[in-house]
Parts: C-alpha cells; structure tokens; sequence
C-alpha cells in the first residue's frame, strides 16, 4: 500500500469516526445547553472531542503526527484546574463511545496534537477543523468536518466530511441526512465520495459540465459575518446584465453553511462559492479551505481568491497573502473574474 493511500484511509477512517462523535452531540444539543452554563458553547464539547478523535485515529493508523488544528486542549485545562469538570467529563463521554479506553490525560493530550503551528515548508502536516461552520452546527444544520495534508505548501490530501449534506442532490440541502456524505481528494486522482459512515463505498465522483443554458446558480455563508453578501450581490446582478438572456438566469446564493460549499460546486450543483471579505484585514484559516478546495480543485473547479490568485498555504495557519475565495469551473470563474475587474470590489465594495 502506498504511503498516499495509508493517509488518505487513515482520514476517511478519522473523519467518519468523528462524525459519530459530531452526531451524538448535534442531535443532544439542547440537554448540552441546559447543563452548561451560559457563556459555554455546546459546540465546544464537539469541536474537542472531535479533534481528539481525529488525532487518536490518525496516530493509530499512522504513528506520530504533525497536526495544526483548531482547538487546543487550554480552556477544558484551566476548567478542570478551576474544580470544574462537567465540560471536560462531556467531552471525555463522547469521547468514549468510539475511544473507550480513553482518560482524560489522553484524550487533552490527543486534542493538543492539534495545537501545532505550521511546521516549516518542507515538513508536510495535518490540519483540522474539527467542525466547521459552528453556526450551521447550533442550528442543526450543515457543518463539515475538515482534514487535510498539506506537503510543501500544497495541499496534497482532503478529506472533507458532510455528516449532514445527502450524496442524493435530489434531497434538499436544507434537511438533515442521516448518512451524509464525505469527499476523498488527493493530489493525483478523482474525487472519491460516498456516506459519511465508516462501512460505506467510496465512488469516483463526476461533475457534470456546466450547462450555460441552465444559468449561474451559486453558494456563499448563511452567516452575514464572513462574507460580504452585498459584494456577491452586486458581482451576480453585473453577470447577469452581461450574460445572453438565452444563457438562462443568475439565481441568488444558495446559502449553506461550511466547506460542504467546495463539495456542493465540486459535485456541480451550483456553479460558484463566493466569499468576498467582510472585515478588512481578515484573514482565512487554512483548516476552513484546505480540504474543501483540493475536493473542487480535483473536480475540475477553479479556486482562487477574489484577486484571482492561487490560494497560498505557505504562510503558516492562515492564507495570509489571500482575501476571499472563488471557486467555480473554469468558464463561470473567469465571468466572476470578469464582474470583479469591472466592479473593483477590492476597493472595497459596499454592501
Ligand atoms: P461559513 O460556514 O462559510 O460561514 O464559514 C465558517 C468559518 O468562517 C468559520 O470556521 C470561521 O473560521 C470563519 N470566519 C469567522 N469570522 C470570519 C470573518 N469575519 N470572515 C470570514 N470568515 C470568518
Ligand atoms: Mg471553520
């Protein structure tokens, strides 16, 4: 077996495990809300129990990691140090149900694998978000589960698991599936997607080509604090005054939360994500793009940022030298790329 595919099973087997984990505690969220008090976030109790199991399946199938994830174990430390262990014991219960022989020493000590800076740029690593797109999570909605290897800058593996987001496009997106889906890419090969669940098959995923005549429809946050969506309103209503009315029409955003956006252009059911900068100066994360933009990347999708440059993962946790993303097939990003040189949204635009 070749190094790649040992990593590259060894994050479908993480990533599903997780998932486990992610669903016991979305579907308890209220009985998590009553028991913390009020300024702890239940989604805490995801975020660390699934980069502990991330790490822990990981190292098991591979040995020692390099990991820069985004939580580290320091708050449920400071809680159990302040006498306070409700939160830190939740943890430690979800934990369990697919690490049973875990304590809590091993399971802070899995979760601080994560809390890892970027090695330099020759010494490849992991990097997790343990569950992107917080918010969709709280609202029982989509969030994503987000692995990636980066080797050399680039990124070279992703595992990108949806536990919510049906492999079926024929079911609405807005629905909780219980299977979900996850998407497999490498650096080399197809997109792979199946069930986010440990015994499901794996597929070679085919995007459809873009239909002209079908119109543009596109994805952006649910959250009006990370993306800027009079920007992509503006940037959508100037392709549509420029594009053949017989070309169909341009549909407001589909919004969704987390990476499962790069999988829903990848799988080609809508023809962009658009992320314009909301704040100035903000910069992304690489663990909320790594895994989702080798997954479109691989399916033949365009990902740059709203200045058309390639993402830059050689800048430590952040993509420090980017501002946005678009990520599209190649002939929808070069009408975006088109829309944002006429409208110089960089500048930066209202909205
Ligand atoms: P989304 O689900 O697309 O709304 O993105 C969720 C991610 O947005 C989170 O993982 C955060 O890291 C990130 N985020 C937080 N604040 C901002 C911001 N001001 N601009 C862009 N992204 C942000
Ligand atoms: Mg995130």
């Amino acid at each position: 077996m070749s190094v790649q595919t040992d990593k590259l099973e060894a994050a479908h087997r993480a990533v599903v495990t997780a998932a486990h984990v992610t669903r016991l505690v979305q579907r308890r969220l209220d009985d998590f809300r009553s028991l913390l008090k009020p300024d702890d976030s239940p989604v805490s109790v995801a975020d660390f129990a699934a980069q502990a199991v991330v790490a822990h399946c990981l190292r098991e199938r591979l040995g020692p990691i390099a990991m820069v994830g985004e939580e580290s174990a320091g708050e449920l430390q400071a809680m159990l140090a302040a006498g306070d262990s409700a939160v830190p014991n939740q943890v430690l219960d979800a934990v369990r149900t697919v690490w049973p022989n875990a304590s809590m020493d091993t399971m802070l000590e899995a979760i601080d694998v994560g809390k890892d800076e970027p090695p330099d740029a020759t010494a490849p690593y992991w990097t997790l978000d343990p569950i992107d797109g917080t918010k969709g999570f709280l609202r029982g909605q989509q969030y994503a589960i987000s692995l990636a290897w980066i080797e050399g800058a680039q990124v070279t593996i992703g595992a990108l698991g949806c536990p919510n987001m049906a492999l079926d496009q024929a079911q609405p997106l807005d629905k909780v599936d219980a299977a979900g889906s996850i998407y497999m890419a490498t650096v080399d090969g197809p997109v792979l997607e199946g069930a986010c669940a440990p015994d499901s098959q794996l597929h070679t995923m085919r995007r459809p080509a873009h239909n002209p005549a079908a119109g543009i429809c596109t994805t952006a946050s649910v959250e009006k604090g990370h993306s800027n969506q009079g920007a992509t309103a503006q940037v959508l209503a100037w392709i549509a005054q420029h594009v053949p009315p017989e070309h169909g029409g341009v549909a407001d955003p589909v919004r969704i939360d987390s990476q499962a956006k790069y999988a829903v252009v990848a799988r080609g059911q809508a023809d962009a994500y658009l992320r314009f900068p909301v704040k100035k100066g903000y910069v992304e994360k690489i663990w909320d793009h790594a895994a989702g933009a080798i997954v479109a990347l691989r399916a033949g999708v365009r990902v740059t940022d709203v200045d058309g440059a390639e993402l830059d993962f050689s800048c430590g946790s952040t993509l420090a030298r980017n501002r946005g993303i678009v990520c599209a097939p190649p002939e929808v990003h070069e009408r975006i790329m088109e829309a944002i040189a006429a409208l110089r949204p960089g500048q930066p635009v209202s909205g």
